[in-house]
């Protein structure tokens, strides 16, 4: 059977998430959605300037390359008081990408003297769909939050142990908790990808 959605992820913990939440699409098999690297498909340069860019552009080389509607996003941490940044530059401000550890390191160290009340950042998710036929769209969900002096917890990825969500669970009741203490359903129902995801899945629902 031919696969009727491309994901561009190569990262299986998301793929996993995002088939999750793209079960709510009507009429959509899970078995109908398969990654990029199942159909050899070549990953871009990821030389836009936005979220909504370097989706955009995952997804448009992916549609063009298969010749199914692909689906693509981009994330990362937008700290307030660094005027947006780390941003687009999320997975390498260390110097090296994909390295979470060196990272969030970095980020703490930069903001040592950064008090509280100064400390609001939050995550930012885009969500593009483009179709074989040229169609186009974007949604964008965004996490709002705090930023610890130190992490906590050992759930999640990335930047999860020091930014605490605005939004908290009611078992929270002896403090605030970061994302890294959420349970992964808990992250997914406030997250910036579940947002922007959620989002999209009708304008799929409506394209395929
Ligand atoms: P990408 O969208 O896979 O390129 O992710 C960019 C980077 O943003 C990741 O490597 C993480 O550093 C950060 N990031 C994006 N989403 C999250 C999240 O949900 N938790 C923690 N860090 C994240």
């Amino acid at each position: 059977m031919s696969p009727r959605l491309v994901l561009a992820t190569h990262n299986a913990h998301k793929l996993g998430e995002l088939r999750a939440i793209l079960a709510v699409v009507p009429g959509l098999d899970p078995a109908d959605v398969v990654a990029a690297a199942d159909l050899g498909a070549p990953e871009p340069v990821e030389d836009g300037v936005t979220f909504a860019e370097n989706a955009l552009l995952k997804a448009r080389a992916l549609a063009r390359a298969t010749g199914v509607p692909a689906v693509a996003d981009d994330s990362g941490l937008a700290v307030d008081v660094l005027g947006g940044a780390p941003g687009i530059f999320s997975a390498r401000w260390s110097g090296r990408h994909g390295d979470d550890a060196a990272n969030l390191t970095l980020l703490l160290a930069q903001l040592a003297d950064v008090p509280a009340m100064h400390r609001g950042a939050q995550f930012v998710c885009a969500a593009a769909l483009v179709t074989p036929d040229g169609y186009e769209h974007v949604e964008t969900g965004v996490l709002r939050g705090t930023l610890t002096t130190a992490p906590r917890g050992t759930g999640g990825f990335g930047y999860d142990p020091v930014l605490v969500p605005d939004h908290q669970p009611a078992h929270a009741t002896a403090g605030p908790l970061t994302c890294a203490e959420l349970t992964a359903q808990e992250k997914n129902a406030i997250s910036h990808r579940g947002q922007a995801f959620r989002a999209l899945a009708p304008v799929i629902a409506a394209r395929l």
